[in-house]
């Protein structure tokens, strides 16, 4: 069996031209644009380049994008001020604050800082309750965008066996609230699972969420399972030149899309989608501002 790829980059992009189309709506009907401010404190590089491609996308589908980059050594005080202001200004609808944050500072005060009606992370304890509950939230992008593509391939996901292998805040966690809300049978798998191999073999649908390059080989996948590789590892690729890298997910692509009924690839499944989410949640929380009607 060969497995159909998940084209998340193709998808992200129809998910950003549906929000840019809301955006144009906000703007002609009500005079209103959507605006994200991205808060980075230090020069971690990934985050520069997260935080960089977050604001041009923005830019792209016609919101105001606001960046705030702060030095290293920022005082919790300063960034909480900051935090403070940008949820009491009209023209910012979405707040993201980029994590990792360095180690002086404590990311839950801050990600509970942000007004839960702008967290369009998703992380904010209040936000992380009402999902748990079944509630209208603001919803975690990564696991957000896993979600949709589970939807668009199957249709319904009610009653598959799902099992989530990581158990982190921002994406083992909430990967498998959604999960259970579609009504899932979800198991959570982490360091200390036993038997991680028969756990995964029972599974409809295998969420992959762990930080370990190509970690889940082809055999313990069940034929026709539905792969969702959420893993960004980078490897030193020689074989493409000296210095060279590349990207890898934490499942071994190869032997997975052999016996998966679908698999996303790494790059290009999952990462596109998550920034496709966060314009969608910040859509979502512009209108909810103004009592307008939320794209579905
Ligand atoms: P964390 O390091 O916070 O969590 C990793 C999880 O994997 C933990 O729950 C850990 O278990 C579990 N784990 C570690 N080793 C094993 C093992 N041998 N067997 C089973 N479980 C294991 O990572 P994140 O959740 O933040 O990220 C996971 C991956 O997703 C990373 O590669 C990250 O780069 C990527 N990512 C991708 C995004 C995207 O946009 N595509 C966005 C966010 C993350 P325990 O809790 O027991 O320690």
């Amino acid at each position: 069996m060969t497995a159909k790829i998940i084209d998340g980059k193709e998808f992200a992009a129809r998910v950003r031209a549906q929000v840019a189309t809301h955006v144009t709506r906000l703007k002609d009907e009500n005079g209103i644009t959507p605006g994200l401010a991205v808060v980075l404190v230090g020069e971690d590089p990934a985050s520069q380049v997260y935080v960089r491609s977050k604001g041009k996308m923005t830019v792209e589908v016609g919101m105001k994008s606001i960046e705030h980059k702060l030095d290293v050594d920022t005082p919790e005080v300063d960034l909480l001020a900051l935090i403070d202001q940008l949820n009491n200004d009209p023209e910012i609808h979405g707040i993201l604050v980029q994590l990792p944050l360095p180690k002086h500072l404590d990311e839950d005060l801050v990600i509970n800082s942000i007004d839960p009606a702008k967290d369009v992370d998703g992380f904010h304890i209040s936000n992380v309750g009402l999902l748990g509950t079944g509630q209208k939230s603001m919803v975690p992008c990564t696991p957000l965008g896993c979600l949709m593509m589970l939807r668009d391939h199957h249709g319904s996901i009610s009653g598959m066996d799902a099992v989530v292998i990581g158990r982190s805040n921002i994406v083992g966690k909430p990967m498998a609230q959604l999960l259970l809300n579609d009504s899932a049978t979800v198991t959570i798998a982490h360091s200390r699972t036993k038997d991680l191999a028969e756990v995964v073999r029972r599974a409809d649908i295998v969420v992959a969420a762990v930080g370990r390059p190509e970690m889940v080989p082809g055999d313990w996948i069940k034929p026709g399972a539905t792969v969702i590789d959420v893993g960004i590892n980078r490897l030193d690729a020689p074989e493409k030149g000296e210095g060279k890298t590349k990207l890898v997910g934490d499942v071994h692509y190869e032997s997975c899309a052999e016996v998966a009924g679908a698999i996303t690839p790494v790059p290009g499944g999952v990462g596109p989608m998550t920034i496709a989410c966060l314009l969608a949640n910040t859509v979502t929380a512009c209108c909810r501002a103004n009592g307008l009607a939320e794209p579905q």
